[in-house]
């Protein structure tokens, strides 16, 4: 497998680089909203530590992930009152990744309600007020 890129787009969000909308960070994860959402509400989860994917990543990465992802999926649905949550993780090109730093995509879902098509970047102030109610929500 091609080696860790340490200029890949997560990690310059990470070192604060390039801007994100962060709704969420502990020790070992940062969560921030997809700048392309699928879905209002869409976020990203990553590791703060350095894995391409899946297939690199460690068993104490995944799970540090795996917890942000549960905590974060409760924090959507609060905020956006849906009734679930898809969760969505690629790896490497063929697997459909674009970004090669570890991440969980979270989707809050409504029935009926298709997730949209790719590749459409989100107005900065619907970002930010997305981002605005998952941090309320965490936080009550
Ligand atoms: P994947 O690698 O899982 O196929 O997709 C990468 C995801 O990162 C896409 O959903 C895309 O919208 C998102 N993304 C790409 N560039 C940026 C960026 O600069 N900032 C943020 N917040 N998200 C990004």
């Amino acid at each position: 497998m091609t080696k860790y890129d340490p200029d890949n787009i997560f990690a310059k969000i990470l070192r604060g680089d390039l801007p994100s909308e962060r709704v969420y960070e502990d020790d070992e994860t940062v969560a921030f909203m997809d700048i392309m959402p699928r879905a209002d509400g869409h976020l990203l989860v990553i590791p703060r530590s350095k894995a391409r994917n899946m297939l690199d990543a460690t068993l104490a990465q995944l799970v540090a992930c795996m917890a942000t992802v549960q905590k974060l999926s409760h924090a959507v649905i609060a905020a956006f009152e849906a009734e679930g949550v898809t969760i969505q993780q690629f790896n490497e090109t063929a697997g459909g990744q674009e970004v090669f730093h570890l991440h969980f995509h979270i989707l809050p879902r409504h029935p009926g309600v298709n997730l949209r098509p790719p590749g459409t970047i989100e107005d900065h102030a619907v970002l930010v007020a997305n981002a605005a109610r998952i941090r309320l929500a965490l936080a009550g």
